[in-house]
């Protein structure tokens, strides 16, 4: 990887540690919330959390931020961990926020008591309207003041059951004047009783808000350096503001904020993925146009690349947003030395080598060419041979270098040098075959071989090459910036994301024909470059019958701007 300067939160580990802050303990955490699959934002945010405790032999911990059982899952939480394994990072422990729930609702009892808190009945609306303007106070709500003991009886009905979901908030008492609107007596518990919670099931009919979970959680586990995105620079004084409040240490863990991800072309709301997924306009979370890491997974994205993409980005603290062009940028840099590359036609044409008598020849070609040290594979040439449409055209023109009839010498790819003597066409005029002569004495690899020609096409054998499907992946929104626009974000999907062909590749690929092996729940596949088409990866739809090929990037950024 790229040597880099230190980023800003390296910068304040190095000085933390200098000054001997927690006698040299670093701690950090990766909070998601088990409510949808992984992104490549999250991704950024792992390499940070686990990237820091890595580097300064720390640790970092997996915590599911597990407040709300209305949307949370243990299907996320699975695969939430498979990712970051994936990724290649190692968590400390794994704790949950619902761990905590028996010491927040203890310590909301202390706020209670201490005249912290109070029970609010009023609807959300009404609280939302009284909050105030960022230069208006707020208005206080009619029960602010109602006494402790009562404020203590309905807190427990809350948790009891016996309060409907919406009635009674439990909010902390702190300054509806505040010029930081988050300071207006915040929510610190709600009810909820509709849904089961993936762990603790049905004893809880309270639930912290983030807000009053978050920052004692991090105090709990003993977080030092609690790293989150800019959005959360608001709450931190309320981060601290309630740790302070029970806090009989001096340990203190510091909230810290980096930019968050936006990439092109693509929306990263678990909210607006979910859509996705549950309406049908994607396959799955794992669709290879999803910007999730099983997605970016399944279209071809090796966890080295993703890693190198954010230690490109790197962190800062303005938000922006990130070129789509540059993953893949990214990905190329990482194919181009190690996937091994075949010939696949894309658009077949049938080529008769005519002065061939049919016998199966054997060439061993090099993976990449150039690299013995990668390895060779053995293609076969024969008398019939599937060539590009494109590559030949029955009347040349002095532009055109590739095959005609009379035309110039052109080299079979790793093969031999052929010339074009005609072609044969169905009734409605489509050319059906190409015929050609070879030059026995013209093998890639022999003496003859070093003979130059002006092009070079790719080819397979009829009888040993592979019928394939190849998927063909392109941007999954038609804009640039889907969630800036108005209106609903459905309607700027891009009509052609997915384009399906039915290629030929070569035999070297057969070998792929089996059904997917899977390793701790990830799909093993090989990735090739297609000579001239892309980087590709064979998907897991792959069995012994047929194989899928996906596309993960073209070989050139060729997108019009
Ligand atoms: P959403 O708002 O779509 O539900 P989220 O941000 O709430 O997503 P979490 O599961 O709460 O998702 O996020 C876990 C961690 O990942 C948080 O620390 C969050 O700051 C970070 N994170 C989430 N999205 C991004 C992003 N686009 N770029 C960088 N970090 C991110
Ligand atoms: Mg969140």
């Amino acid at each position: 990887m790229e040597e880099k300067s230190l980023n800003f939160i390296e910068q304040i580990v190095e000085k933390d540690l200098q000054e001997g802050k927690n006698n040299g303990r670093i701690q950090t955490r990766f909070p998601p919330e088990p409510n949808g699959y992984l992104h490549i934002g999250h991704a950024k945010a792992i390499c940070m959390d686990f990237g820091i405790a890595e580097k300064y032999n720390g640790v970092c911990n997996l915590r599911f931020d597990d407040t709300n059982p209305v949307k949370e899952d243990v299907e996320y939480v699975d695969s939430i961990m498979q990712d970051i394994k994936w990724l290649g990072f190692k968590w400390g422990n794994v704790y949950y926020a619902s761990d905590y729930f028996q010491q927040l609702y203890d310590l909301a009892i202390r706020f209670i008591k201490e005249g912290k808190a109070y029970v609010d009945e009023q609807t959300a609306e009404q609280i939302a309207e009284q909050k105030g303007t960022p230069t208006e106070p707020g208005v206080a709500s009619p029960f602010r003041d109602r006494p402790i003991e009562e404020n203590l009886r309905l807190f427990q009905a809350m948790q009891n059951g016996e309060i409907p979901d919406g009635k009674m908030v439990l909010r902390a008492k702190i300054d509806m004047a505040n010029p930081n609107m988050h300071f207006r007596d915040p929510i610190m518990f709600r009810i909820i009783t509709t849904h089961p919670h993936h762990r603790t099931g049905r004893k809880w009919n309270v639930y912290p808000m983030y807000d009053f979970a978050h920052g004692q959680s991090d105090y709990f586990e003993g977080v030092t350096h609690s790293i989150c995105t800019l959005e959360f620079v608001v709450h931190r004084p309320l981060y601290d503001y309630f740790i302070d409040q029970f806090a009989d240490t001096d340990y203190r863990p510091h909230q810290y904020e980096f930019n968050r991800l936006n990439i092109t072309y693509t929306v990263m709301s678990k909210r607006k993925m979910l859509q996705l997924v549950k309406e049908g306009l994607v396959r799955g979370w794992d669709d290879p146009r999803m910007p999730t890491v099983c997605g970016l997974r399944r279209r071809g994205y090796t966890p080295d690349a993703i890693r190198e993409f954010i230690n490109k980005i790197g962190y800062t603290k303005v938000e922006g947003m990130i070129d789509l062009g540059l993953l893949e940028h990214t990905l190329r840099e990482n194919q181009k030395e190690t996937a091994p590359r075949v010939c696949a036609i894309f658009d077949p044409v049938k080529l008769i080598i005519t002065n061939r008598e049919a016998q199966p020849e054997t060439i061993v070609a090099e993976n990449i060419d150039g690299h013995p040290e990668l390895g060779t594979r053995e293609m076969i040439f024969d008398r019939e041979l599937y060539i590009e449409r494109g590559d030949f055209q029955e009347v040349g023109d002095k532009n055109f270098f590739r095959l005609s009839p009379g035309g110039r010498e052109v080299r079979l790819k790793n093969a031999y040098i052929i010339q074009a003597t005609g072609c044969e066409k169905d009734a409605e005029g489509n050319i059906t075959t190409v015929f050609a002569t070879f030059d026995p004495n013209s093998k890639s690899g022999t003496e003859g071989g070093n003979r130059k020609t002006k092009s070079t096409i790719n080819w397979v054998e009829c009888q040993s090459c592979v019928d394939a499907e190849a998927r063909l992946y392109d941007r999954l929104f038609a804009v640039e910036n889907p969630s800036a626009e108005e209106g609903d974000f459905r309607d700027l999907l891009n009509p052609n994301s997915l384009e399906i062909k039915q290629i030929k590749v070569e035999s070297a690929l057969r070998k792929e024909l089996h059904a997917t092996e899977y390793v701790d729940g990830i799909a093993q596949v090989n990735h090739y470059q297609l000579l001239k088409q892309g980087y590709f990866v064979v998907d897991p739809d792959t069995t012994a019958e047929h194989l899928v090929l996906n596309r993960t990037a073209s070989l050139k950024d060729n997108w019009q701007k």
